[in-house]
């Protein structure tokens, strides 16, 4: 009975199995090309300071054109480019072409760029940094770099020896995702981040749920005494948006300010899309 019933299931999940497998192995062959080819592109959301509304820059999401499945998203193939360590090409490109195009909005204006914590493997991530801030000429402290708790969870002296180095570049560093991982504040007393961004899964629910919102309450009033910026990400409703500025977040990043979109050469938002 029991062989029976793991016969079909082979039977069942085989087809499926395999249709995945040659999917992920057709994103992998088209991801070596894609980069060639032009088709990576950075969109850029808009993140405003909540005390002026002014805005303070953009975060560069990166989207990849793919010739005939459209516009596929992030997660849908950086967790591949992480595994086959294209993900460093990719990374080094991002940097640069976010500089780049940070030259050419007001110098107010900051750029926040995404690392995988896989870039931190290799010994270069610093000189890739510096490499993109001097090919483009853009001041360091016009560049943030948003990393996620994993970056601390292992090869923790050597990622925060890398982390101090580029503190030293003159550049940010920003704790994406923040309270999602399972020892948050840990980290808070090994790296002195610039600014928290306070994951979306609480923003999400702030103004209904009295558990979110006492999280987002904790986690301001820490940043504050610590002297750390606070980003809420996801912000989609004006109630939130106002909530969110009372509760003393420095800065608000979400749909209700702007979806993700191809900007012109003057950091207009000219693309309104997902
Ligand atoms: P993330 O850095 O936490 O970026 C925020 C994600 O939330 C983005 O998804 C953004 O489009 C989405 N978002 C922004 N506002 C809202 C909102 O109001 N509501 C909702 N529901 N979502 C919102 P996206 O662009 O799909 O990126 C997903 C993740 O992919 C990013 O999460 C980041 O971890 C990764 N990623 C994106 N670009 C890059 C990159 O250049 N390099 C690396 N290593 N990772 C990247
Ligand atoms: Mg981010
Ligand atoms: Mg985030
Ligand atoms: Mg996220």
């Amino acid at each position: 009975e029991a062989k029976r019933n793991g016969r079909n299931q082979y039977e069942f999940f085989s087809p499926r199995m395999e249709e995945m497998a040659r999917h992920r192995l057709d994103i992998e062959t088209d991801l070596r090309q894609a980069m060639s080819n032009n088709e990576l592109l950075l969109y850029y959301q808009p993140i405003r300071r909540s005390a002026s509304m002014d805005l303070s820059g953009y975060e560069a999401l990166l989207r990849w054109h793919h010739p005939t499945k459209g516009l596929i998203p992030p997660l849908q193939f950086i967790p591949i480019a992480e595994e086959t360590g294209l993900i460093h090409e990719i990374g080094t490109w991002v940097l640069t072409e976010a500089c780049r195009a940070a030259m050419q909005w007001p110098v107010e204006q900051v750029v926040s760029v995404n690392l995988s914590p896989i870039q931190f493997a290799r010994r270069n991530l610093v000189e890739r940094v510096s490499g993109a801030l001097e090919a483009s000429g853009l001041p360091s402290a016009r560049l943030e770099l948003e990393i996620t708790e994993s970056v601390l969870l292992d090869e923790t002296q050597r990622n925060l020896e890398t982390l101090r180095q580029l503190k030293q570049l003159g550049v940010r560093i920003v704790l994406d995702d923040f309270g999602t991982g399972y020892s948050s504040l840990r980290y808070l007393r090994t790296f002195p981040f610039d600014k928290i961004k306070i994951d979306k899964s609480f923003i999400n629910e702030v103004c209904e749920s009295r558990e979110a919102l006492a999280i987002v309450r904790a986690i301001t009033s820490m940043s504050r005494s610590l002297d750390i910026e606070t980003t809420a990400e996801g912000v989609e409703r004006v109630e939130q948006a106002t909530l969110l500025q009372r509760e003393g977040c420095s800065h608000l990043q979400g749909y209700f300010f702007g979806r993700p979109g191809l900007l012109d050469p003057q950091g207009r938002c000219h693309v309104k899309l997902a």
